[in-house]
């Protein structure tokens, strides 16, 4: 199994002055690469991706379009994200799905597309607290993995990173225990693992949920999380690199 990747999600916040105080304290924090990225809103992505060059942290986006270009007003594609440098795209987030209504369908084609232009999707799958507690959280999540898989093909999540995210997790403060992410991605590993043992083997599943410093390592110490996709605490330079620490120590 590859070690620990650590991505931060930065969502819609930041100035020019926050985001530059954000990038010196990155640029001077030292990841090994491969280890860490950010994921900053589009137009400070050149501003990242400069500040960040040679330092271990790569870059990614929190959308991409499934289209390549053409009239399609106010998407970004795949294509001109690559071209800037960036290595990722977070597909299928949360957010996007509940409020821009994005199907599996388009998730499928904006994976696609992300891949085409030589990014690697970082696909988040979750469930909301009402499946949870009517104990269908892992039918759900199995059903939004599948929903990708049966369209982009197997062989492609060997190209691709996991993000298991319970909806109610995100920006809560309440983390899935330790437990009920294993569950979850040991659930998400076999089900790969019926169409391919090899990219079941390979693909990182990462736990996102309110990660800070007080919790990684533990959810780190469990073995089918391979890293977290980090919210509010990818915002604090001190809070992003305990993180990266805990991640480092297992
Ligand atoms: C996220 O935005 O993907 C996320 C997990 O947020 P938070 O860490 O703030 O819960």
């Amino acid at each position: 199994m590859p070690k620990k990747f650590i991505v931060g999600n930065w969502k819609m916040h930041g100035s020019i002055e926050s985001v530059d105080a954000l990038l010196s304290g990155l640029s001077l924090m030292g990841a090994d690469a491969g280890s860490v990225a950010v994921c900053p809103p589009f137009v400070f992505i050149p501003a990242a991706i400069s500040a960040l060059k040679g330092t271990g942290v790569s870059v990614g986006s929190q959308n991409v379009s499934a289209y390549d270009q053409g009239a399609y007003t106010g998407e970004i594609s795949a294509g001109m994200l690559s071209q800037l440098g960036c290595k990722y795209a977070i597909i299928g987030h949360s957010e996007r799905r509940e409020q821009w209504l994005e199907s599996d369908q388009q998730l499928a084609a904006k994976f696609v597309s992300a891949q085409a232009k030589g990014l690697t999707p970082i696909l988040c799958l979750g469930e909301s607290i009402e499946q949870r507690e009517a104990g269908g959280a892992l039918a759900f999540v199995e059903r939004q993995l599948r929903s990708v898989v049966d369209i982009v093909g197997i062989e492609s999540l060997s190209l691709a990173v996991i993000a298991y995210e319970p909806v109610w997790a995100i920006g809560t403060g309440k983390t899935a225990s330790p437990d009920q992410a294993q569950e979850m991605h040991a659930h998400i590993r076999s089900v790969l693992a019926e169409l391919s043992d090899e990219v079941a083997e390979k693909v990182q599943i990462l736990y996102g949920g309110s990660v800070n410093a007080a919790n990684a390592a533990e959810l780190f110490s469990r073995q089918d999380i391979d890293g977290a996709l980090v919210g509010g605490a990818s915002l604090k330079v001190d809070d992003f690199a305990s993180i990266i620490a805990a991640a480092k120590a297992v």
